[in-house]
């Protein structure tokens, strides 16, 4: 059995979408992207969607139209991927990090107030695994200092909080669509605001700076990007998101099983979901006990490959990623939590058509490995 870490479920009825826009003229900037933008606004409960190539970008763009430059600071996590803490440096400003809390693996709202300066912009929170930030904490933050509130909620498409959904907490929130997320277009992610100025400027930033009222062919107002997303994979984004609620139903599923078959294994702790959670499940991410080594980790890791079965150390700290060590001298200590969990998660495989067969297959090879994985 080859069981893969994640899998993108490709339906008949999205290979039909697909084809149908190849079949016509309209390959960029056409009905499909506008229409998509239309729905996922809806979805999410924003005024506004500005499709782009990817989360990345949606980051970078968000960066851009709140002029956050050289000079400036962000405070966000270290436990995330590193796109988050990136697009800040795209831009010149400073990531400041702040360490994580233990439950829900979110920045930590009573860390904050001691790393806000004069220079301070901006928060940017991460949805880490799907499960909400703690938006309440975080808002009452930005409120006092008058900062932007920035939301990666790539991994947390239909999660909510409260009833709210993750993308409308702050002054804009972005999605991706890479193939392991819960919707996926090849590439793809999305800006979601109720800030009319904030949906313009990303709007024209994605296409080379145009002006888009009164627009004059190829006037450019300011230096832009290609940050399109296609009609070829807004139509694919169309299909699935017409099953979203299937399909966060599945993953929820499998959450639960995957719950249900580790909960009695000692050494192990489980994804935390706290009240008031909905969760869209983004990855099932399981962390061993401190008496497990990071080596004992990664052997487990190794051993699972070697039956089939994919996994991974999600994440690696972004402070002590090389470039970021060289560049601002993070050394191992900056941020213990962080570093203590990320040196013992294990992510195993999660996808929606994951069987419960193939479940049993994974958690047995687990239990049994974990056993002998301490020499
Ligand atoms: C996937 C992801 C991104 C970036 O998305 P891309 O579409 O791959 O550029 C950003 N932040 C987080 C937390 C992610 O998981």
């Amino acid at each position: 059995m080859k069981i893969p870490l994640a899998k993108p479920e490709i339906t008949i009825a999205d290979r039909k979408a697909v084809i149908e826009v190849l079949k016509g003229s309209d390959l960029s900037l056409g009905p499909k992207v506008q229409a998509f933008e239309k729905q996922i606004a809806r979805y999410i409960g924003t005024k506004y969607a500005v499709a782009v190539s990817s989360g990345t970008a949606a980051l970078h763009l968000i960066m851009k139209a709140l002029n956050i430059k050289k000079g400036d600071e962000v405070i966000t996590t270290p436990f995330s991927f590193i796109a988050s803490t990136n697009c800040i440096l795209y831009e010149k400003a400073k990531p400041v990090f702040v360490d994580i809390e233990s439950e829900t693996l979110n920045i930590d709202p009573e860390k904050i107030e001691t790393k806000i300066t004069k220079k301070t912009k901006a928060i940017l929170g991460v949805d880490i695994f799907g499960h909400p930030a703690d938006w309440p904490a975080l808002k009452k933050i930005a409120k006092k200092y008058n900062l932007y509130l920035i939301e990666d909620s790539a991994e947390a498409l239909g999660s909510e909080l409260k009833g709210k959904k993750c993308g409308t907490f702050g002054i804009a929130g972005i999605f991706s669509f890479y193939p392991n997320k819960q919707i996926v277009g090849g590439e793809g992610g999305v800006i979601v605001t109720n800030n009319q100025k904030l949906a313009y400027l990303c709007r024209s930033l994605r296409n080379q700076g145009r002006r888009l009222e009164k627009e004059k062919w190829l006037e450019h107002v300011r230096l832009g990007f290609n940050y399109r997303l296609t009609d070829i994979q807004c139509s694919l984004l169309i299909s699935q998101l017409k099953r979203i609620n299937r399909i966060l139903r599945k993953r929820m599923k499998i959450a639960s099983l995957y719950e249900k078959k580790l909960k009695r294994l000692a050494g192990i702790q489980l994804p935390i979901v706290k009240s008031g959670v909905k969760m869209s499940w983004f990855v099932y991410v399981v962390r061993l006990n401190e008496k497990y080594s990071p080596r004992e980790r990664d052997l487990l890791i190794k051993k699972l490959a070697q039956r089939g079965i994919q996994t991974r150390a999600y994440f690696p700290p972004i402070h002590l990623q090389p470039f970021y060590q060289k560049m601002f001298g993070y050394k191992r200590g900056d941020f213990p939590v962080c570093e203590k969990i990320a040196d013992r998660t294990i992510a195993l495989p999660f996808y929606h058509q994951l069987k419960e067969k193939e479940i049993n297959f994974i958690v047995q090879n687990f239990k049994r490995i974990l056993k002998n994985v301490k020499a």
